[in-house]
């Protein structure tokens, strides 16, 4: 096949990556694979969850599912070879754009000081449709990019220093998975997309939830259509910003 030009092999010279994301499961479909590949190379691999996800399933209530849901996250963490899983506790479903946001994700760039920051799409529509965005996502996205330049302005959120969190300029870029505006690609190999198969299956609750849903056939043909974009067996593909 044809190799799509437009996307650009992404630079993985990184020695600390932050992956912020709004749900648990949110990562395990489609970047979990390329943060296992990182992991294994030696990369120190953190997740941040906006929220547990409490609203996700309609049969068990949240005080019931945000236990469960970041149990899960845990261990699909755990599957990828991440180093650390921390929750910042704001509402599932109902995310908004705001300051205090925006503090929450500058508090953890300051803090892990990453030179990559990995999330998920946050435009209306998904990379080969899949209908309109969650809001969550669509909130997060432009609030994670303004927390980038806000961990780098000693001058915002000065509390932030009042806690020892001083300024941090070296993140590089912030790249979503599963945009339709993608501009590079990583190249993975079986073994990546075992895991993040793996890290997918560890959302047990979650999956059985979505009902008959097959997420080894899902991300094993998201991750071979990338890489017949690429000209590589398997990759995915991201929206690069920075
Ligand atoms: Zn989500």
């Amino acid at each position: 096949m044809r190799n799509d030009r437009s996307l650009t092999v992404l630079d993985e010279d990184f020695q600390r990556v932050l992956a912020v994301v709004a749900h648990p499961d949110d990562l395990e479909f489609g970047a979990s694979a390329a943060l296992a590949k990182w992991a294994g190379n030696g990369t120190e691999v953190t997740q941040v969850l906006v929220t547990r996800g409490e609203a996700g399933i309609d049969s068990i209530a949240p005080e019931q599912c945000a236990p469960l849901r970041s149990n899960e996250q845990l261990a699909a963490a755990r599957v990828v070879g991440a180093s650390g899983v921390e929750f910042l506790d704001f509402p599932d479903g109902t995310l908004e754009y705001s300051l205090e946001l925006r503090r929450a994700l500058a508090r953890a760039i300051r803090a892990h000081r990453p030179e990559a920051i990995v999330s998920i799409n946050f435009r209306e529509t998904f990379d080969g449709g899949g209908g309109f965005n969650h809001a969550d996502h669509r909130v997060l996205g432009p609030a994670l990019m303004d927390a980038v330049r806000d961990a780098d302005n000693r001058w915002v959120f000065p509390e932030l220093r009042d806690q020892g969190l001083e300024p941090w300029s070296g993140v590089r870029f912030t790249a979503f998975a599963s945009s339709p505006y993608a501009t590079h690609f990583v190249e993975l190999t079986e073994e990546h997309l075992a895991l993040g198969i793996a890290s997918l299956d560890a959302h047990e609750a979650y999956v059985a939830a979505l009902g008959g849903f097959d997420q080894k056939t899902f991300l094993r043909n998201n991750a071979e259509a990338a890489g017949a974009r690429c000209g590589v067996a398997l990759a995915t593909i991201f929206e690069v910003i920075g």
